[in-house]
């Protein structure tokens, strides 16, 4: 099997730890992508679904020593986990351990929540029905509001003792019409003057774009606004609340945001496996792409705890058939992962797409 279709297949069905022992690291709950863990798999480290239902019930697993990938008991490859970043054992002056502020993300990104509460949260009426930004916070494994201080202290760490490479910094939407961008700005601006690092800032498309020129004038080098999904029926049904913002907003937001910060630097997530079909998937990446916007598609994750905890994950032949044309798309268009600033879509860890550009 080549590392295209084995990463694919391993995002959709996940990994099943059969040691407890193996369960300790990882991330559960939290904002975006969760309840899944960094492996390394012939080079390439990628985030793999193993806390969640459908990882129960994966045929592959990993062997005790937790070196070889196995499928169905059958040896596929060489495996490795990412060590424990040694910024995890420092705590702030106020007596935070680091790792409630920052996590290490794939192999070299530091991730934050600024802000871990959402004002979409915590009612079914509003609430996207995939995240689990709330989960973390009522487990004690981070704090609410991390502070510009706390975050660029922490990034100056991860930087000196663990060669992060770049920063992801996304929030839950404040009751604010900036909808987190001015958080973000002053964030940045902390951090920026701290340590030299790419940022990516990712929030819903504020009220005036004048917030774009604000951001990156503070240091952020590239911007994620996310549409999760596309078409007005699954808008409505998985994120009623995000759903009000139209998606016309969304594209001009986009457009603005590229004037800013330059074209192929913002990038927006779609989430495969939700009710859109793969035409409007198709055609929304083609509109995306043409105005400068990388797509970062990526397999729907189920999350316990959330309503959508026992929804299927898509399908690992859907996925191929979607990163290949996804892939040919950005080829022809020139745009690349690796050409961005910062940003999950650079980090790629979450989905295969990048496997299918070159
Ligand atoms: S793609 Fe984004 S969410 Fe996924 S591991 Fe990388 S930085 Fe984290």
């Amino acid at each position: 099997m080549d590392k295209q279709q084995l990463i694919t297949e391993l995002q959709s069905y996940g990994l099943k730890l059969l040691d407890p022992e193996q369960q300790t690291s990882g991330r559960k709950g939290g904002a975006g992508p969760s309840d899944h863990k960094a492996v390394t798999i012939d080079g390439t480290t990628v985030m793999v679904p193993i806390y969640n239902q459908p990882a129960a019930q994966s045929p592959y697993t990993v062997s005790a020593d937790q070196t070889i990938l196995e499928r169905d008991g059958e040896l596929i490859s060489l495996i490795a986990f990412p060590e424990t970043p040694k910024f995890y054992n420092l705590t702030t002056s106020d007596g935070i351990p680091y790792w409630k502020i920052a996590l290490l993300h794939s192999q070299d990104v530091l991730a934050t929540t600024v802000l871990q509460t959402c004002m979409r949260y915590g009612d079914q009426v509003n609430a996207c029905q995939f995240c689990a930004i709330g989960q973390s916070l009522e487990a004690g494994r981070t704090i609410a509001k991390k502070s510009p201080d706390q975050l660029a202290e922490v990034a100056e760490a991860a930087v000196r003792l663990d060669r992060v490479t770049q920063m992801v910094m996304t929030t839950g939407t404040p009751n604010t019409t900036d909808r987190g961008a001015a958080y973000l700005t002053e964030c940045a601006k902390a951090i920026s003057t701290l340590v030299n690092l790419p940022i990516q800032g990712q929030c819903e498309p504020p009220d005036d774009f004048i917030w774009f020129e604000r951001m990156k004038a503070a240091g952020i080098d590239s911007l994620g606004m996310h549409l999760e999904t596309i078409e007005p029926h699954v808008r409505a049904k998985i994120m009623p609340g995000k759903a009000t913002v139209p998606l016309d907003y969304y594209f001009k937001a986009f457009a603005e945001a590229v004037k800013v910060f330059g074209w192929g630097q913002i990038s927006t997530y779609i989430l495969v496996g939700l009710g859109d079909s793969l035409d409007a998937i198709l055609e929304t990446c083609d509109r995306l792409i043409a105005m400068g916007v990388y797509p970062f598609v990526v397999p729907f994750v189920p999350i316990t705890g959330t309503p959508l905890a026992n929804h299927h994950a898509p399908n690992s032949e859907l996925m191929f058939t979607l990163y290949q044309q996804v892939g040919g798309m950005l080829k022809r268009s020139r745009m690349s992962s690796a050409e961005i600033k910062a940003g999950c879509a650079k980090c790629g860890a979450c989905s295969a797409l990048s496997n299918f550009e070159k």
